[in-house]
């Protein structure tokens, strides 16, 4: 139940003085957040609403691979932290309780989970688990800024992983890409995986989500038009003794497989669909090719949005030159990068590279594929791939896994007895997200000069519901009626009930940014319609008044 006059949404017209970030300003346009200090921030009930939309989102997905949620305190003792020598990170905060025993604000929970551990797995028969928690963090962050994309405490999603050996490591990392890939299409964002470095954690490899964004700190570089297109199968199945081995290189990121119909299985990819390519850079590291299966327009445009880049099916001779008869770049070498891109469907985006399943580091322009400038190693503005120039984007991190192996179990002694006696250290994964990043990334990427226009899965709101009338008219008494139907349909609808004028409440709407606006007033009955405004490209229909609410609630 929930009428404007009676909820707290303190809306706007001006953004905070200092804000730079397009979130920053938005969210507290909107009403979503207000800022108590430094990196500190309150969230009111619409934004928490949305909060928590994404930490269900998270939580449905982890729960789906078998992950176990659990909770673990936010102050820590320092011994477990002394242990494991991270006790010396700047961006802890670190206290003394009342007898002077020195604590910790866990800036995540590898300590204290794998102490737990320690405690309790005895046997391979303990393993393997996979645990979770929803927790706040506490982070010195050195420039705490941009609204709630870096604040010095926020509730992130971490997850660990526990095995025998490399080999379950390996699987758990493989169910978290599962996880995270759904997590971040469910959310309705633009993202990208790409490898990254191991850093302070240690560990054998990592990968990082990255949300295209202004407000990001990371750049991402891509090649605009530098499309290449793979028609393995234009339309045209061909039966798969007649596809052309791979080249060499393919044993490096699909072991065992020697043709296209063995990429295909193994990435999950139908023999016999449309693979085109599109190479792009991705994250300065090298050349990232992206093979689209299914419905050829359809990815196009998401791949587009996805890329925010023109891409375009490449010409023959395109195709003959830069990539090989197999569909993969000839001229690249062993370090070529795929990402297989699954854009139809599930949605889920299946993404692969020349090592395992991942993006590849190390890959260098000039060396690796034909680059104008063949002395720059590192991808820079004005820099050309295939005549093209290269267009750096910003890029925030919304995500990130790990392999950390056995570091913390051997600090913290966390071992296990296999069959046949023997004790040897557990095999550990840390995986996390910033479900507030998510939710800044969105409206990052998805607003207009009017507000917000979050990705349904998102919305505050499933709609917002403005009556324009003052006092008790025939407009009031319809919109009471249309808000109950809204609801009885299963719509979670805000309905704006204030005694204010239209321009106040639709300027509020679009700020809010529910997918669906819909109006009720004088016009309305005298014409026999509801105006219907689709928030996101603003595009207004009519619907009549009969049926009214079933016909939004299908529209949503
Ligand atoms: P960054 O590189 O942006 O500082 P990080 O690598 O330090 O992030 P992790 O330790 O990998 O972050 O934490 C996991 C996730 O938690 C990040 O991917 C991000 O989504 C979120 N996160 C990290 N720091 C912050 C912060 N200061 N404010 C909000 N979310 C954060
Ligand atoms: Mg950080
Ligand atoms: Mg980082
Ligand atoms: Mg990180």
């Amino acid at each position: 139940m929930t009428r404007l006059s009676a909820y707290l949404l303190p809306t706007e017209k001006q953004a905070p003085a200092d804000a730079e970030a397009i979130s920053h300003k938005l969210m507290v346009r909107a009403g979503l957040i207000r800022q108590l200090g430094a990196g500190l921030w309150t969230y009111l009930p619409a934004g928490w609403k949305i909060h928590r939309k994404v930490e269900e989102i998270i939580r449905q997905e982890m729960d789906a691979i078998g992950g176990q949620e659990l909770l673990m305190p936010l102050l820590n003792p320092a011994e477990p932290w002394r242990r494991t020598g991270r006790i010396e990170i700047d961006e802890i905060f670190k206290l003394n309780d009342r007898k002077g025993t020195e604590m910790v604000l866990a800036m995540t929970h590898e300590e204290i989970v794998t102490t737990h551990v320690a405690q309790v797995v005895r046997s391979y028969r303990d393993l393997p688990q996979i645990l979770y928690q929803i927790q706040v963090k506490e982070r010195d962050e050195p420039r705490p800024r941009a609204g709630v994309l870096r604040t010095r405490e926020f509730r992130m999603k971490d997850a660990y992983s526990f095995d025998r050996d490399e080999a379950g490591l390996d699987e758990s990392y493989a169910k978290h890409i599962v996880a995270y890939d759904r997590i971040f299409d469910r959310s309705g964002l633009e993202w990208y995986r790409v490898e990254s470095d191991v850093g302070m954690m240690g560990g054998t490899a990592a990968h990082e989500y990255m949300a295209p964004c202004a407000a990001g700190e990371d750049e991402v570089a891509l090649a605009p038009g530098y499309a290449a297109n793979v028609e393995v199968a234009s339309g045209d199945p061909q039966p798969v003794e007649q596809q052309a081995p791979l080249p060499q290189p393919v044993e490096e990121h699909t072991p065992g497989c020697t043709t296209v119909e063995d990429v295909s299985r193994r990435l999950g990819v139908p023999a016999g669909a449309v693979l085109k390519a599109y190479p792009v850079i991705a994250s300065g590291r090298g050349l990232v090719l992206v093979l689209v299966r299914g419905d050829h327009r359809v990815n196009e445009v998401k791949l587009r949005n996805a890329l925010r880049t023109d891409v375009r099916p490449a010409t023959p001779d395109e195709f003959a030159t830069k990539i090989g008869p197999a569909g993969f770049i000839g001229p690249v070498g062993a370090n070529a990068p795929i990402v297989l891109d699954d854009a139809v469907g599930d949605g889920g985006y299946v993404t692969g590279a020349n090592r395992g399943d991942f993006h590849l580091r190390g890959v260098e322009p000039g060396r690796d594929f034909p680059f104008e400038r063949a002395d720059v190693r590192a991808v820079e503005p004005g820099d050309t791939v295939g005549g093209h120039p290269i267009r750096i984007e910003k890029a925030i991190e919304v995500g990130n896994i790990f392999k950390l192996g056995t570091r913390y179990a051997t600090a913290l002694g966390a071992s296990y007895l296999d069959e046949s006696g023997r004790q040897h250290p557990v095999v550990m994964g840390c995986y996390g997200i910033g479900p507030a990043r998510i939710v800044a990334a969105a409206v990052e990427q998805f607003h207009d000069e009017a507000g917000i226009s979050w990705p349904r899965a998102l919305a505050p709101f499933d709609a917002e519901l403005v009556v324009i009338a003052r006092g008790e008219t025939e407009e009031r008494v319809f919109a009471d009626r249309l808000y109950e139907e809204l609801r009885e349909s299963g719509l979670d609808v805000l309905y704006d009930d204030r005694d204010a004028g239209p321009g106040e409440k639709f300027a509020d709407a679009e700020l809010l940014g529910a997918p669906v606006r819909v109006t009720v007033g004088r016009r309305t009955l005298a014409g026999g319609e509801l105006e219907v405004q689709v928030r996101r490209g603003r595009e207004r229909l009519s619907l009549p008044l009969e049926g009214a609410a079933d016909a939004v609630a299908e529209l949503w």
